[in-house]
């Protein structure tokens, strides 16, 4: 692109590779990229969504149905394809779940407000509406929402399910809910002013292969995967002194760089003589300290194991980072980080016991405090989505304690938002009126999506749903399963409200972005998409390949 000077406007100075892209087109652009990335999400919504096989550059595969996964594994390198991907970051990190809602609500917005930019309406009034909207379908879900109560199992129960649906946990999905939601209880405690305050620190997740997902188990305290040191150490502690270490059990680094010159054997022997004493002077410490028990971070030295197993104390070496700082809370203790000023008062107690057929530790503190998720599946891939599933359930139950509010699923709460934004519209004068109709369009994208993944005819059934909630049926939803109008949180299908409120918040903030942007001036080649591919699969034109993705066609 040429460099030149034009009266009263600012000079751009460009490279020769710079391309520019303005306006109408820079729009045109920005939202095809945005919409291919919504749409390759799309298909997993739901229940009956499908799954995608991603395969990175390594070729690790990943199988899953998480849409931030999907788009944090795909390495899109299209910017305004990443600001989508950062919705659906977004809404992980505040919600936990609805990340496939909010990418395709994002998609169906600007897909929207593509058609207001075409009858020639500003992008600055859409902007507008979309915000008024946004805010207004906020306000609204508070209306609509129903209270929970921390001890409400079952509703709890119904939103752990409604949030494993179509993942891998879906299969033991009653046993897992039910764990989930004990876990939750487990670590929840009332506040002060009454409020619940969920402190997921206190809860781990161990996941294991080889048995069924069905068989996962909830246990008080920590589960360390490791095995004593030694073979002669006792291994079960009804109540052990439990000390945690972050110093190696072995001679000090400086003293074996040294180097020693040894005349003789004599010089050799007091050589050995040291170290052995070094060791020997630990092992006391720790038997002096009282513990029973020794998490050691780092290594432990063979003859130190030796001296240990003849002092009855059980050791196990190279303990993760992140079981020490469970343990730690397990325990309520400290991790000691020198041997030479070890007291009494850096052993905590506990119940420590073995399993030997699992190969595991399992620890209790005195307070029961904390507590371990150990999760089974066949394979480690199984293992792996049934992880994801059980993180996003974890998240959903604990906000969905705090916030105390859910919702009815299956769309009914999107067709309801919507009939309220359509009514909402007539009091927005001018053109913002019909960018608020667009946005209610848009939330109706969730009835439809779900719909057509499981093979309905989402016209039809969208009709239906409108009609139900005209006539006053706030909760009329669409269960995929028999693919009938009905009240969906009846059914069990129950969302949390505060996911919600994210996902249309995030949503419209993310269109609103893309809808912003009039110029684009990029240092390098910018395959333009003007072929304007209803699909949006004209997105992904511009999108620049799609990293390591190469193998992913078929997939999808
Ligand atoms: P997200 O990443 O947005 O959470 P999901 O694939 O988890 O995507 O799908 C969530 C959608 O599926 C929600 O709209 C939820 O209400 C709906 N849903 C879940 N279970 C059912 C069900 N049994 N029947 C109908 N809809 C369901
Ligand atoms: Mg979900």
């Amino acid at each position: 692109m040429s460099q030149r000077m034009q009266q009263g406007q600012p000079m751009i100075i460009m490279g020769d590779d710079a391309q520019r892209v303005k306006d109408k087109d820079a729009q045109e652009y920005n939202i095809s990229a945005a919409r291919g990335v919504a749409e390759a999400v799309r298909s997993t919504l739901g229940p009956k969504g499908m799954d995608k096989m991603l395969v990175d550059s390594m070729g690790d595969v990943t199988i899953t149905n998480d849409g931030v996964t999907i788009l944090q594994t795909m390495d899109i390198d299209n910017p305004t394809a990443e600001m989508i991907v950062e919705v659906a970051e977004t809404q992980e990190d505040e919600a936990g779940d609805g990340t496939t809602s909010a990418v395709a609500i994002a998609g169906e917005l600007l897909k929207n407000a593509e058609e207001l930019l075409e009858q020639d309406i500003h992008p600055t009034a859409v902007i507008k509406g979309f915000n008024l909207a946004s805010e207004y379908a906020r306000e609204q879900v508070d209306d609509i929402a129903t209270a929970v109560d921390p001890d409400d199992t079952e509703t709890l129960k119904n939103v752990a399910e409604t949030s494993m649906t179509g993942k891998g946990a879906e299969l033991e999905k009653d046993v897992l809910a039910d764990l989930v939601v004990r876990a939750i209880q487990d670590v929840t405690v009332e506040a002060e002013d009454g409020s619940h305050v969920v402190d997921l620190q206190n809860l781990n997740i161990e996941t294991r292969t080889g048995r069924s997902a069905g068989e996962s188990r909830l246990l008080s305290g920590a589960v360390v995967d490791k095995d004593p040191v030694h073979d002669d150490m006792p291994t079960d502690f009804e109540e052990a002194n439990v000390l945690l270490l972050n110093e190696a059990i072995e001679v000090e680094e400086a003293d074996v760089d040294t180097s020693v010159n040894v005349d003789s054997p004599d010089q050799l022997q007091k050589f050995l003589d040291q170290e052995e004493k070094q060791l020997r002077e630990k092992v006391d410490a720790i038997v002096e300290s009282g513990a029973d028990v020794v998490f050691c971070q780092k290594g432990i030295d063979d003859l130190a194991q030796h001296y240990l197993a003849k002092e009855g104390i059980l050791a196990i070496r190279r303990t993760k980072k992140s079981d020490m700082k469970f343990l730690k809370n397990v325990l309520d203790t400290t991790i000691v980080t020198d041997i030479d000023s070890l007291s009494a008062d850096d052993v905590a107690v506990g119940s420590v016991t073995r399993d030997a057929e699992e190969e595991l530790f399992y620890v209790e503190g005195e307070n029961p405090h904390g507590a371990t998720l150990l999760l089974y599946g066949s394979t480690e891939h199984v293992v792996d989505e049934l992880e994801r599933g059980i993180n996003d359930a974890i998240d959903v139950v604990a906000t969905t304690v705090s916030d105390g509010r859910t919702l009815p699923g299956g769309g009914a709460i999107e067709v309801e938002l919507a009939s309220r934004l359509r009514d909402y519209a007539d009091s927005v004068s001018g053109r913002e009126q019909l960018a608020v109709e667009a946005f209610a369009d848009s939330l109706e994208l969730i009835p439809r999506v779900l719909a057509e993944n499981a093979g309905l005819d989402s016209i039809d059934l969208l009709v239906d749903l409108r009609a139900a909630h005209e006539s006053g049926d706030e909760h009329a939803g669409l269960n995929v399963f028999t693919g009938e109008v009905e009240d969906t949180f009846e059914a069990g299908v129950v969302e949390t409200a505060h996911a919600k409120e994210q996902a249309v918040a995030s949503a419209a903030e993310a269109a609103n972005l893309v809808l912003k942007i009039d110029d684009i001036i990029a240092a390098g080649d910018l395959s333009t998409s003007g072929d304007g591919d209803e699909g949006g699969a004209g997105g992904m034109g511009g999108m620049g390949g799609m990293g390591g993705m190469g193998g992913m066609g078929g997939a999808m």
